[in-house]
């Protein structure tokens, strides 16, 4: 299997898969796959003692980084934070980042990239009369 699969494909929506996350390993991105106009989102897994191995920032993106499993070491910059699964992280365009593994599981993420304030006005409908499928 790839990395992601596409099961679905509208214009109103798609859905794909990387299967059970217990298995998945490595890094894939998503917005061609799902199509995606106004962000990029990965899902990344870094194994046991392993580490991102370079530092990069970003021109005009921000990044959401969301910990699903795992323990690590989050360095932004000159400061270096703790994470594990439940941690989530927003981190501004020009911050230099790398993840590291400190734990003895995978370090499984979800990162989400977005145009820094480039963020509408959006519209929420109550969903309460909306079985789910
Ligand atoms: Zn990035």
């Amino acid at each position: 299997m790839e990395q992601a699969t596409l099961v679905q494909n509208k214009s109103e929506y798609s859905v794909a898969t990387v299967g059970n996350m217990a298995d998945f390993g490595g890094k894939v991105f998503l917005k061609e796959l799902i199509n995606t106009t106004g962000m990029e989102v990965s899902i990344g897994s870094i194994e046991a003692g392993q580490s991102v191995p370079f530092f990069h920032s970003h021109k005009q993106n921000e990044e959401v980084y969301i910990f699903l499993s795992g323990e690590g070491r989050f360095i932004l910059d000159n400061d270096e934070i703790a994470v594990e699964s439940g941690t989530i992280v927003r981190v501004a365009p020009s911050v230099m980042r790398r993840l590291c593994n400190t734990g003895s599981t995978p370090l499984q993420h979800i990162c989400i990239q977005a145009k820094a304030g480039s963020l509408e006005g959006y519209t929420m409908t109550d969903c309460g009369n909306y079985a789910p499928v």
